[in-house]
């Protein structure tokens, strides 16, 4: 790792105040965020930074309140069924998140009285708390000294600093020049004012220079090219997959799986599927792999794109007469809407529209 830069002692001084006064005035306002001089709870902090890995703010947003207003303690949430909790995260994606949440709401409860641990070290020996996770949640509901690094401030950092550096490999040097602002005073609110200005200030693509706190500070600003930082290798192309989804329908009913845990989308409901590979599926491969011999046909494609891999889905769907089959999970259309992934609702939603364009014969 190349040698961290100085920060003078004055600079660090100036630039904590001109954040955390900006953040005063602008802070914003998110569900799971405790009023001005408000003590914190715990499980929505914990609950939203579960969300919110992998997750933008406004689509975590809902699923928080609905998880509030249902399950409005941790002891409450560890006291829903299993397949309650996994229904209402449905559409959130990285199902081993709502795993991890369930096992974590179970070792709060069953282990810790329904308290959580109010130091980093305790947050992170909880079932699916990483650093980030737990040093958030140390800042921001116990008022710990935590160095919070998530790609936001890892982005600020580089580019007050001018880091030349490129990630990944610049990651210790980022958290190394975070961890020199972290103090006693605000540590929660010191986190939470770096986050907003990643998110709403200092963004990805086109950072508002001219709305920042920081710009007098900013050595990437002065560069007068601010977005070229962080610097970044080359990503290598994502792999692209195939698959085929199979939607049967009964009389108002959809048949579904649930899928094996641990393992991708594991323990989910879903529509069956053949196995996600690299060559296309042909009409033939798709029929001979059906759950079910039937009057199968069609019904076009969706796309979708996961963290590692993009996937092609072909779909193929039968209705009527279905002959039973033992692992097949009947399930009214609307609620397989709901509680499934992204990925088989689009799938479900395609066949549905191919039927009502043109029905399956009765
Ligand atoms: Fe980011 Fe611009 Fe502020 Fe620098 S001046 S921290 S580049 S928004």
């Amino acid at each position: 790792m190349p040698p961290v830069l100085t920060i003078r002692a004055n600079a660090r001084a100036q630039i904590r105040a001109r954040l955390l006064a900006w953040y005063d005035a602008h802070a914003r306002r998110l569900a799971w965020r405790a009023p001005a001089g408000a003590r914190a709870d715990p499980y929505r902090v914990w609950l939203s930074e579960v969300m919110l890995q992998q997750t933008t703010v406004p689509h975590a947003t809902p699923y928080f309140e609905a998880f509030v207003e249902r399950w409005p303690t941790v002891t409450a949430l560890d006291a829903a069924p299993r397949g309650e909790v996994m229904a209402a995260w449905a559409g959130l994606g990285y199902y081993a998140r709502a795993r991890n949440l369930i096992a974590c709401a179970r070792a709060v409860t069953g282990e810790l009285g329904g308290k959580f641990p109010d130091t980093e070290a305790g947050l992170r020996a909880l079932p699916g708390l990483g650093a980030y996770a737990a040093a958030a949640i140390a800042a921001i509901a116990f008022e710990r000294p935590a160095n919070v690094v998530d790609a936001n401030v890892e982005r600020v950092m580089a580019r007050l600093f001018a880091v030349e550096t490129s990630l990944p490999a610049a990651k210790g040097e980022l958290a190394a020049l975070a961890a020199a602002f972290v103090g006693p005073e605000r540590p929660g609110d010191w986190a939470q004012a770096l986050m907003d200005l990643g998110a709403v200030v200092c963004r990805p693509a086109t950072p508002l220079c001219g709305e920042c706190p920081l710009a007098r500070d900013c050595r990437a600003f002065g560069s007068g090219a601010p977005a070229a930082y962080p610097r970044r290798l080359a990503k290598a192309a994502r792999p692209h997959r195939h698959g085929v989804a199979y939607v049967l329908v009964r009389q108002g009913q959809v048949g579904l799986v649930r899928r094996p845990a641990p393992g991708l989308l594991g323990g989910m409901l879903a529509l069956p599927t053949s196995e996600w590979r690299t060559a296309p599926w042909t009409r033939r491969e798709a029929l001979a792999g059906a759950p079910v011999s039937g009057n199968w046909r069609g019904a076009g494609e969706v796309e979708h794109v996961f963290t590692h891999f993009s996937l092609t889905l072909s779909v193929y769907a039968t209705s009527g007469a279905i002959r039973p089959h033992p692992d097949l999970l009947w399930t009214p259309i609307g609620e397989a809407l709901g509680a499934m992934p992204s990925v088989f609702r689009k799938a479900l939603e395609r066949a549905l529209a191919d039927e009502a364009a043109s029905p399956f014969p009765p």
